[in-house]
């Protein structure tokens, strides 16, 4: 069995930690670990525990375009999109598959044929999001284009074609701003449901996830501490493993709900 370096951080989280695990059992078990380094390396502690992930305007209008351009391309209808394992096996043309990894998602050219590896044992309403993720990848590698894009941009395209626009807004007519039922109706995570409402919705909103904060919607001063924000303003919700937040506008016909 080969030695992995662990640099255990405040900031560690249990997902982290977990994959440790799994890296370690793959280990023990003979089974093949893609890592191309053999540290894992976590993100070190302090200032950054409160780094915002933030992706600016054009960012965000470009991961709506990005979306938009590969339903078209894939011929789908945009009031009944496909679900995101559709679109990627009409995309690639290839199944995506589950195995033992180290990062959540992969996806590769291999003999020129594009598929998507989702790491085994990954939360059910994760997957959604990073076949998402990985086909944005590809959207920008295919045809030997460069992918200049960061990972949380990847992450907004992502959402966006597992809550895609139409069908969201229609959702949320239906629920309302219900974070829970929102991510089970799109068999996907809270952290998107909650992204989506914000962007679709403007209401101010953030998710205090593992890599930091990401924050969407109209702006709204988040101080370090969220439980110092008065009722009035905002409450907490829980999110997949991590806390958010939405906001409430000062106004009675605002956000209030
Ligand atoms: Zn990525």
């Amino acid at each position: 069995m080969r030695v992995l370096r662990y640099r255990r951080t405040e900031r560690s989280t249990w997902a982290e930690i977990g994959l440790l695990a799994v890296v370690i059992a793959g280990e023990n078990e003979g089974g093949q670990i893609l890592s191309q380094d053999r540290f894992v390396t976590l993100p070190a502690g302090g200032a950054e525990a409160h780094h915002e992930l933030m992706l600016t305007t054009d960012q965000l209008t470009r991961a709506d375009e990005t979306a938009d351009e590969m339903f078209s391309f894939a011929g789908a209808d945009r009031e009944r999109p496909p679900s995101v394992r559709a679109l990627s096996i009409t995309l690639l043309h290839t199944e995506p598959q589950s195995k033992l990894i180290v990062n959540e998602g992969e996806i590769c050219p291999v003999n020129g044929v594009w598929q998507i590896t989702t790491r085994q044992g990954i939360a059910a309403p994760r997957v959604t999001v990073v076949y998402g993720h990985e086909l944005s990848h590809w959207w920008r590698r295919r045809n030997g284009g460069e992918d200049t894009e960061t990972e949380e941009f990847h992450d907004a395209v992502g959402a966006r074609l597992a809550a895609p626009a139409i069908p969201f807004r229609r959702a949320l007519r239906h629920y309302g701003h219900s974070v829970h039922a929102l991510a089970k109706a799109f068999h996907t995570t809270q952290s998107v449901a909650m992204l989506r409402i914000a962007e679709l919705e403007g209401r101010p909103g953030l998710v205090n996830g593992s890599k930091g904060r990401i924050v969407r919607g109209a702006d709204f001063d988040w101080p370090e501490d969220l439980r110092t924000v008065p009722r009035s303003r905002g409450h907490l919700v829980r999110v997949d493993n991590h806390w958010g937040m939405m906001a409430h506008r000062a106004t009675q016909s605002g956000w209030r709900r």
